[in-house]
């Protein structure tokens, strides 16, 4: 029998009282670890993580917090071998993937981290300036933004199990707000490390952190008023977790981080050969490999001007070609599995429903693996759909295929590209290829209607830019609509979430004594 991963709750380990769900190898089909939530006290948990967790966390200045964080990074760093390859193992991960999740948790709490400490020592942020009520500035209305008193629950997804939670509970444990994290089952194993590394390292307060794997059931049942819920994965359990009685009735305060059919553009005027052209092409290559395309932020829909439909094809396919696939452990393969069976299924399923509406321009699915058994390992290669009609293709704006999947489609002029942009109903990020800066910036401003991010490259900003999928801690991460209508990241924006407005209406005197 393989381990059975413990939860840490009401600051102990405890183990499911289960036989727990085993977590596999994608690519060996090993057994690794297994998981279970079965018989935890969760009204225990709940409250101890909101009371003692909370009370230890709120009695910290946010300069003192940020001290935290920093402690955080250097036991993430300490261990951070380990993590790579229980990435590798359990996600199947390329080591250049790996490093997305792991060092890009690490980079994005040491940024909590600084930003916190310019905070200061103080327990409550003034937010804006007071605002007389009178005539006369004598009664004044001063909004300040407090710490939640309440426990923030993570549910998170499969593809990040490092970021995902790191990226949520740097804020949170900056805002002075405990963490509870409850990591998608079939990656859980690098959350349950990375918190049993922090919370053995004694470097937070009793009940800051706490992990429960294994099944969601109850979870949500533990809500109360002053708690948040922040929930990235699928539109359909979204869906649950918004017409739940927390949020429905308890006024929880939610954030959902849900699918997206992101979107590149070239502008028109970039011909094939050209600066811009080569850009955007080696943009929609590494989207599409990195993480296997497991990336909700990847590039699905590509939208190019219809003269250049077919010498974008061709440019994309012969990239295509170059990429191996197969066992993240040999060095030649460039990009590895996807996170299971069960996701290589739902990703041939997706395929079969574009099929109808699309071309194949690039088939890696019959290519063969390297080092790996196709009929164990959980590998597909990339595949490059296109659709001459872009209108037509309906389901192109509608399937989220979770892998190694983009398609091509050609528009007939600006106008028509944002149309096509702004049909994936709300996207987490777009990006935009050309060399005219005030198209581009006009199109930067249409286009931010429907995305959380807009990234732009020129050929100036070739070398300097941070890739259309990569998300930087500086920007906010969320998208409208169809992406979960969340807020994410954006520097200290994401401290909103996790503190409370309220308008301190008083006089002078007890303004300035409230210290802000
Ligand atoms: P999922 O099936 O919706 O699962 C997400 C999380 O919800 C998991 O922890 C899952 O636990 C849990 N869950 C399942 N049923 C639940 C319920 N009834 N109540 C409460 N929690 C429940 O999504 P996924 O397959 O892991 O993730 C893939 C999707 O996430 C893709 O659509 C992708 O676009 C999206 N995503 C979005 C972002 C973003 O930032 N916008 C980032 C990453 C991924 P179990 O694993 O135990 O079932």
């Amino acid at each position: 029998m393989t381990e059975l991963l413990a939860n840490h709750v009401a600051g102990r380990w405890q183990s499911g009282s289960g036989a727990g769900t085993p977590l596999f190898d994608p690519v060996l089909g090993t057994e690794l670890v297994r998981v279970d939530a079965t018989g935890l006290d969760l009204p225990g948990a709940f409250s101890f993580a909101r009371e003692q967790g909370g009370q230890a966390l709120r009695a910290l200045t946010y300069r003192q917090r940020a001290g935290l964080l920093g402690a955080i990074v250097k036991v993430l760093q300490a261990n951070r071998d380990a993590y790579y390859e229980i990435a590798t193992a359990n996600s199947g991960t390329v080591k250049n993937d790996s490093a997305v999740d792991i060092d890009g948790a690490i980079f994005t709490l040491g940024q909590y981290a600084k930003w916190g400490d310019a905070l200061g020592d103080v327990r409550a942020l003034r937010d804006g300036e007071a605002a007389r009520l009178g005539k006369e500035p004598l009664f004044q209305s001063q909004h300040l933004q407090v710490p939640t008193h309440g426990v923030a629950l993570f549910i998170n997804a499969f593809n990040f199990p490092s970021w995902g939670l790191w990226e949520k509970a740097a804020p949170a444990l900056l805002s002075g707000v405990p963490v509870i994290v409850k990591p998608a089952t079939a990656t859980a194993w690098l959350t349950q490390r990375m918190v049993k590394d922090v919370v053995d390292a004694g470097v937070l307060p009793a009940g800051a952190l706490s992990v429960i794997c294994g099944s969601s059931a109850g979870l949500m049942d533990q809500l109360q008023p002053f708690d948040v819920v922040s929930f990235t994965g699928s539109t359909d359990t979204a869906a649950l977790i918004r017409s739940h009685d927390a949020v429905a009735r308890r006024s929880v305060r939610v954030n959902i981080e849900a699918d997206s059919l992101n979107s590149a553009l070239l502008l028109p005027g970039a011909a094939p050969g050209s600066e811009a052209f080569g850009l955007l092409v080696r943009e929609v290559v590494r989207e599409m490999t990195v993480k296997a395309g497991q990336k909700c932020t990847a590039i699905r829909r590509i939208l190019v001007p219809a003269e250049l439909y077919d010498a974008a094809a061709e440019a994309i396919a012969a990239k295509l070609a170059g990429v191996s696939v197969g066992n993240p452990r040999n060095e030649g393969v460039r990009m590895g599995s996807l996170v299971s069976r069960a996701q290589l299924a739902a990703v041939r399923e997706g395929l079969d429903a574009l099929a109808a509406q699309t071309q194949v321009l690039h088939d890696g699915r019959d290519r063969p693996l390297v080092d790996a058994d196709p009929a164990v390992a959980a590998c597909i290669g990339p595949v490059l759909l296109g659709a001459r009609d872009a209108d037509a293709a309906r389901q192109v704006h509608d399937i989220e295929v979770f892998g190694p999947v983009a398609t091509l489609l050609p528009y007939r002029d600006t106008a028509h590209a944002f149309a096509l942009a702004h049909r994936g109903q709300g996207s987490l990020v777009t990006s935009l290829y050309g060399a005219d800066e005030t198209a581009l910036a006009q199109a930067a401003v249409e286009l931010a209607a429907s995305h959380g991010r807009v990234h732009v490259i020129t050929p100036e900003v070739a070398q300097a830019q941070t890739g259309h999928g990569n998300v930087m801690p500086m920007s906010l991460h969320g998208g409208p609509g169809r992406a979960g209508g969340g807020a994410e990241l954006g520097g200290l924006r994401a401290l909103d979430f996790y503190h409370r407005r309220s308008a301190v209406q008083a006089g002078n005197g007890v303004l300035a004594a409230l210290g802000l």
